[in-house]
């Protein structure tokens, strides 16, 4: 990967890069359409990073179809697909870690302690490998688009930072991987985070500015469903991620609902 990397630089070619955890989908396609129309070549990186899961979460079962992946990439026309193992990232011995004192302390930050700081420290890495003009990530995971940006500002990494919109399917549900997990019923009540979320829009285009009386509205919305569990909803300001009472300019809605045993995300900007 880096003796790629290093020839297409030296021959003056500019490289975008898509990381990943693999079982693509037109979310992850959708990032990569972007990466083809920015630099002369495209990486996509395929890693399960462990140090992202909690002791509780879904590593050991996080999907897996190599051969569908490489498939899509090549129809996608990626010029290069980096699949490390995990031995590879982190060899024995190595010891840095990227931690960030506050965006981690909002949203799903709360719940998955260590989270983000496995995320910057896993794309600090590939970055490293990798060494992009250009990376692109989507905001369907808003706060690690804002804990990546931070961070490579911070660092003074010197590469731009791209992203782009939540893909979501026909009914709104916004793509994951983790939604192959979702059984008939729960893949319904799925639909309950998008309806709460355009409800909540439009409570705020009608002149509605108290936070809390809007995700009041919009956990009654989805606590209705079958098999949700509320993880948090919160309304919160776009750059540090800090709770907001009252709508008065451009706001994130962020929320993470267990719908059975899935833990999905989604979110939306309410402007008033
Ligand atoms: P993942 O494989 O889930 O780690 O996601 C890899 C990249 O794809 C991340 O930058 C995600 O934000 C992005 N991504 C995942 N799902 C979507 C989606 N539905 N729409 C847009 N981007 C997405």
């Amino acid at each position: 990967m880096r003796r790629f990397s290093s020839d297409l630089r030296r021959s003056g070619k500019t490289i975008a890069f898509v990381p990943t955890m693999g079982f693509l989908h037109q979310g992850h396609l959708s990032l990569m359409e972007k990466g083809k129309s920015l630099a002369a070549r495209l990486v996509v990186s395929i890693f399960v990073n462990p140090t992202q899961f909690g002791p509780n979460e879904d590593l050991a079962a996080y999907p897996k179809d190599e051969a569908r992946d490489l498939d899509m990439t090549q129809k996608a026309g990626v010029d290069a697909v980096f699949i490390p193992d995990v031995q590879q990232i982190y060899p024995s011995g190595c010891q840095t870690v990227v931690l960030l004192k506050f965006l981690p302390g909002h949203l799903c930050g709360l719940s998955r302690p260590g989270h983000f700081n496995g995320v910057a420290t896993v794309v600090t890495k590939l970055l490293g490998i990798v060494r992009p003009h250009t990376a692109l990530f989507g905001e369907k995971d808003f706060q690690q688009l804002a804990v990546i940006r931070q961070m490579v500002k911070d660092l003074e990494i010197g590469i731009d930072i791209v992203a782009a919109p939540i893909v979501r399917e026909a009914d709104g549900l916004a793509m994951s991987s983790r939604n192959m997990y979702l059984t008939s019923d729960q893949r319904k009540s799925a639909t309950s985070l998008y309806r709460a979320l355009t409800a909540s829009r439009q409570m705020v285009k009608n002149g509605e500015t108290s936070a809390e009386v809007i995700i009041r509205s919009a956990a009654a919305r989805i606590s209705a469903v079958p098999e949700t569990i509320i993880d948090y909803i919160a309304i919160c300001d776009p750059q540090t991620l800090e709770d907001v009472a009252v709508v008065s300019g451009p706001v994130l809605m962020a929320m993470a609902i267990m719908v059975g045993k899935p833990r999905l995300i989604d979110n939306m900007m309410l402007t008033p």
